[in-house]
């Protein structure tokens, strides 16, 4: 009984948490809905909510997990405000079964430290034309570095330069560093879609800048919001993944 409890509970303590992520990124949880016993009494509608007691929730959750019965996995739902760079933003937001709302570039002016630097510079892989593969040497990586917040300074300049001369915010725009600039979005999703999201975008070939923003979500929010959920799913999705 005390174990239904917490899990019942647990989710919604962690509205409001925030974990940084890249430079001046984040992640917040804003609201979620439901938790692992959510997803049981879903599958179970019959019985009107009622716990069978844990062992007997826990298996079938697990068995629901297994044979891909997925919709009482929507069920759940979680709301996200996210800090990330545009090019996380980009690939994000291929995921359909997400619902955004973002901050409009023709509504707010950007701010002179809104893009990212990349603490590390990923070489390029010989393999995988899409992928990455260890670092640019220090000495080259700094001086790198160097000439890329040059290269905000001067178009952010520019940017400035066209607003006051009158430019729309919408046109002005054009002056910023397109895949660097920094957004604020907020997404909703459901539990399955955000396993789906997460078992493609946490795996080893999703690009670094929004990996970590996957591994954030389900390590801070997803993990201890759905504890049950979290371990069929890494048993019977993420290790045949
Ligand atoms: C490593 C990696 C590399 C990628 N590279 C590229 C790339 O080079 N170019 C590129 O364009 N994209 C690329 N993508 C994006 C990818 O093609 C998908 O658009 C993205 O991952 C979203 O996946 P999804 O469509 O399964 O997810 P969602 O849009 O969330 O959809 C979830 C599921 O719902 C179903 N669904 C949703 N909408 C429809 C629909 N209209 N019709 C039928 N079924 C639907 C599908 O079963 C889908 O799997 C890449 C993704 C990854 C992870």
């Amino acid at each position: 009984m005390q174990a239904d409890t917490i899990a019942r509970m647990a989710p919604k303590d962690l509205i409001g948490k925030r974990v940084s992520i890249l430079d001046k990124g984040w992640i917040e949880l804003q609201d979620v809905m439901g938790d692992d016993l959510a997803i049981v009494n879903a599958a179970r509608v019959s019985f009107l909510g009622e716990s069978k007691g844990e062992e007997k929730d826990k298996r079938l959750l697990f068995y629901l997990m297994e044979h891909r019965h997925t919709s009482p996995f929507e069920q759940v739902e979680f709301k996200f405000r996210v800090r990330a760079p545009l090019v996380t933003w980009w690939q994000w937001v291929r995921h359909r079964t997400w619902s955004f709302n973002a901050q409009s570039g023709r509504y707010v002016a950007f701010d002179e430290d809104d893009f990212y630097v990349p603490s590390a510079w990923r070489m390029q892989s010989p393999t995988n034309k899409q992928a990455s593969l260890g670092a640019l040497p220090n000495e080259l990586g700094e001086p790198l570095t160097q000439a890329l917040l040059a290269h905000y300074e001067a178009s952010y300049r520019l940017y400035r330069q066209a607003l006051e001369m009158g430019v729309a915010r919408e046109q002005a725009r054009l002056f910023l560093p397109g895949f660097a600039v920094y957004y604020t979005w907020v997404a909703k999703v459901d539990a399955h879609n955000l396993m789906h999201f997460l078992a493609l975008r946490m795996a080893e070939d999703a690009q670094y800048e929004i990996r970590v923003y996957a591994q954030a979500i389900y390590e801070h929010f997803f993990k201890p919001a759905l504890p049950w959920t979290a371990e069929a799913f890494e048993r019977f999705v993420l290790q045949h993944h």
